[in-house]
């Protein structure tokens, strides 16, 4: 009831605009819906969350509205995956030359580089800069990085609260290590030569990784998922599908499928969907972080074994 209460003074405080208000709670903006589940298991009640984007969009190519910018222009801390996921932030920063409340989750990660992107000789990304994949969340471990990353700022910033973030970072990572152990179990139920996946943009570079699975391909070159595929570049996938006898095409929920379909009907194999850089609606498949990795693993597994 408290924190209801709470959340109304808050809430007309902003609709007044009133200067100045008191913070009860650490103000918090999280970008992605996967950042912002990761910062809610970890701050708790403690804190005010905002999630910036809604489920379902895209962080590659999201634009902030005013209100969103308003939003960032208020907060105490601001969560981020970073690694040139939400090109947007790196706008924002940029324009204003304020990022000490900026918080990259992923620092500290061991990055993978964002791959694919030299084949078709175009530069990486939109801008042309983007080096790393910055899809780290598809590994659990990497998951861990966050929580201490996020107990760090949160403790350094409401010392008062700093037990209550460490003792929810510890709880969270005793999740992620329970949920790695399940994943390597269930992946483990796939026969070695099926471990393959062709998939709509780079997004699964980490889960490969740690599980021991191939990417033969993606659909859209490189880790924004906002390039174009050539036509030779769409033979070249098919033509591998075929030749390393790959069974599926994963194709993200953030994405336009279309050209993952296409593939898919061309080589004859199922078009498979994924939670990739969101999560689902609250009443979805995969309304948490742990809900996405557990519908991922299970759909992978369902159809490549
Ligand atoms: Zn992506």
């Amino acid at each position: 009831m408290l924190g209801l209460a709470l959340g109304l003074v808050l809430g007309l405080a902003g609709c007044t605009a009133a200067p100045a208000r008191e913070h009860a709670r650490p103000q918090v903006v999280a970008t992605t819906t996967i950042v912002g589940d990761v910062v809610r298991q970890v701050g708790g009640d403690a804190i005010d969350l905002t999630v910036l984007l809604p489920a379902g969009a895209d962080p590659h190519s999201f634009q902030p509205t005013p209100k969103d910018a308003a939003r960032l222009a208020d907060a105490d801390l601001i969560f981020i995956n970073g690694l040139g996921l939400e090109g947007f932030m790196e706008r924002l920063v940029q324009g204003s030359g304020d990022s000490a409340r900026i918080v990259a989750l992923s620092d500290g990660v061991a990055t993978l580089a964002g791959s694919h992107e030299h084949e078709d000789g175009r530069p990486a990304g939109e801008a042309g800069h983007q080096e790393l994949d910055p899809h780290v969340w598809m590994d659990p471990g990497n998951v861990q990085v966050w929580t201490r990353n996020i107990a760090a700022a949160l403790s350094a910033f409401d010392p008062a609260n700093a037990a209550l973030y460490q003792a929810n970072a510890q709880r969270t990572d005793q999740t992620l290590q329970a949920l790695d152990a399940w994943a390597e179990e269930q992946i483990a139920q796939i026969p070695p030569a099926h471990r393959r996946m062709a998939v709509d943009h780079q997004v699964f570079g980490y889960f490969a990784r740690r599980y021991g699975l191939e990417i033969a391909g993606t659909v859209v070159p490189g880790s924004s998922a906002m390039g174009a595929p050539s036509a030779q570049a769409l033979a070249a996938l098919e033509d591998a599908i075929g030749r390393l006898g790959v069974r599926a095409v994963f194709v993200g929920n953030t994405v336009n499928p279309s050209m993952a379909e296409q593939v898919a009907r061309d080589t004859g194999i199922p078009l498979v969907f994924l939670y990739t850089d969101s999560l689902s609606a609250p009443d979805g498949a995969a309304p948490t972080y742990e809900a996405l990795m557990r519908y991922n693993v299970n759909a992978i597994v369902e159809a490549l074994r």
